[in-house]
């Protein structure tokens, strides 16, 4: 069978009883879960939903605060041979609602506060099992799973059935349901496991600081399935704050974060050189790293962040090097603003508008095949289509290019793509050009309506601490560096860029904000 959780219990330690999740308590103990425990509880989790008698495949859809039992409600699921439908804590009863009406979970597991309000949902749409899990593990989940054995046989899974169902963050749009299977899953696990290293038991072990969420691709898949299939150890922070993952670097190796956790560490004066001697890798991705923070961090610690590459749809498709990487000429180099190599398996080629190969260098739409892309959108039949070439390949969305040695760098997605009076404009290029400016902290520019150019830009610009860039003068410093066409027609000043879960800047909110400007 190739049920993803067989493979990674087969790269479990011999010794079960080692500590595998050292975790905290919402009311502050220390908790250790060893790797015994984790397939323990999983199993009578799986046993629990063996015993609904639900057809094979139906969908487990949790909307739960992250705790270590959310994650082994994942790891029964793929047990069970059902599919886990992960939903962002910050779903309010109407987004909740789309979900469960386009998703049909037969289960459904929420937070004992909303049972009121989910259950209802769930109940109308003919979802039979509504359970409550709580960070503090209470909740009718663990009562009910207490009853059931602590042995279970993982069902039988072939590489093409589905494991889960991920929604896509929803940053240019409906979020939209990414069907992946075992295979994928596993596939992309395995590459991960080699290309950045991880250390096996035998070889002396990792530990991962878990600070992400658990609802997305990043925190639950290539975070866990990195830990699990290496046998490594996590660290488990139910919420990211910059002073306990600094202290928890002191006896870990790894990291991954979004772009903003980098943030907020270096405003932390306890992130120092000696605080992160003991890590071996700072991984970053699901939002681009600004040049200026990778150097930070690379002064302050001495360690250059990785950064990668990948979507809900493909899991993981670009890294920069760890080693030397052999199929690019040996090249060891972490570029800033890139995101590195099409990991090993992956195709990722750049397109023009026609779906023709671009030359080393030119920017274009990217496109992917390999073993991690996903099978198609839950129920979007037409929507897949649109979205894979005739000959297979994914349109991913985001527009970038490929340099003559091989690193891709992603300059924005499609839609994001401005097109003033005929030209296309980049917005990732201004965006660079801005940020370098005396006083600019960071900035979005998107494009919006108007009446003789079609689109024009417009910068938001957020100034560094205790800096007052003048708007107008940012935008003449922009004619000096840029081309007419690409400097955008108003520039603001503001405090933040809005910005979602995961730290991506919300440029739609920016766009209908400001789509009357030049009505
Ligand atoms: P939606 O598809 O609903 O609009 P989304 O694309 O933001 O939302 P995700 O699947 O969570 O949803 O995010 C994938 C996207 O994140 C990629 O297509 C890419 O635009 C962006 N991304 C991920 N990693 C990076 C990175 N290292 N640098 C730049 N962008 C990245
Ligand atoms: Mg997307």
């Amino acid at each position: 069978s190739q049920n993803l959780y067989s493979a990674l219990r087969a790269a479990f330690p011999a010794d079960l009883d080692q500590v595998a999740v050292e975790a905290t308590s919402p009311a502050g103990e220390p908790l250790a879960y060893t790797w015994r425990d984790l397939d323990r509880a999983s199993a009578r989790l799986a046993n629990l939903l063996g015993s609904l008698g639900l057809p094979p495949a139906s969908r487990i859809a949790v909307q739960v605060e992250k705790s270590v039992e959310a994650m082994l409600l994942y790891l029964a699921t793929l047990r069970a041979g059902h599919v886990f439908l992960p939903l962002n804590t910050a779903y309010r009863s109407a987004e909740v609602e789309y979900f469960i009406e386009d998703a049909e979970p037969a289960v459904v597991v929420c937070t004992p506060s909303h049972f009121g309000q989910v259950s209802r949902i769930a109940f109308q749409r003919g979802t039979r099992h509504v359970f409550t899990l709580s960070e503090d593990r209470t909740g009718s989940l663990l009562e009910r799973a207490a009853h059931f054995g602590d042995a279970q046989a993982p069902v039988a899974r072939t590489a093409q059935d589905l494991a889960a169902i991920v929604y896509t963050s929803g940053t240019t749009g409906r979020s939209k349901g990414a069907m992946l299977s075992h295979g994928n899953l596993l596939s992309n696990a395995l590459v991960l496991r080699d290309y950045w290293g991880w250390r096996t038991p035998e070889q002396g072990g990792d530990v991962l600081v878990h600070a992400l969420p658990i609802f997305h691709v990043h925190g639950l898949f290539v975070a866990i399935h990195g830990a699990l299939i290496s046998g490594s150890r996590m660290v488990w922070l139910s919420k990211f704050e910059p002073q306990a993952a600094i202290e928890a670097f002191a006896r870990a190796t790894v990291f991954m974060g979004v772009p903003t956790l980098y943030v907020r560490m270096l405003a932390d004066p306890r992130l120092t050189r000696e605080a992160t001697a003991h890590m071996r890798l700072f991984i970053s991705g699901s939002a681009p790293l600004l040049a200026e923070t990778f150097r930070a961090w690379q002064e302050r610690t001495g360690h250059t962040i990785l950064e990668r590459y990948g979507m809900s749809e493909t899991i993981m498709l670009t890294s920069n090097p760890y080693q030397p990487d052999a199929r690019y000429g040996g090249r060891a180099e972490r570029r800033a603003g890139t995101v590195g190599f099409p990991l090993p398996g992956v195709q990722l080629r750049v397109v023009d508008s026609q779906d023709a190969p671009c030359a080393a260098g030119a920017i274009g739409h990217i496109q992917v095949r390999g073993p991690s892309v996903f099978a198609g959108y839950w129920r979007m039949p037409e929507k897949t289509r649109e979205e894979f070439t005739p000959d297979g390949w994914f349109r991913t969305g985001d527009v970038g290019l490929c340099d003559a040695d091989g690193y891709v760098s992603i300059v924005g997605r499609n839609k994001d793509l401005i097109i003033s009076g005929g030209y296309n404009v980049y917005p990732a290029e201004i965006e660079g050009v801005l940020n370098a400016l005396p006083g600019v902290q960071e900035s979005a520019v998107v494009g919006v309506p108007h009446p003789d150019f079609g689109e024009v830009g417009v910068a938001i610009v957020v100034p560094r601490a205790g800096a007052r860039p003048d708007a107008e003068e940012l935008l003449a410093a922009l004619k000096q560096r840029l081309a007419g066409y690409k400097v955008p027609k108003r520039c603001f000043i503001a405090a933040e860029l809005p910005r979602n879960t995961m730290g991506k800047v919300q440029k739609n909110l920016l766009r209908e904000q400001h789509r009357q400007l030049f009505a």
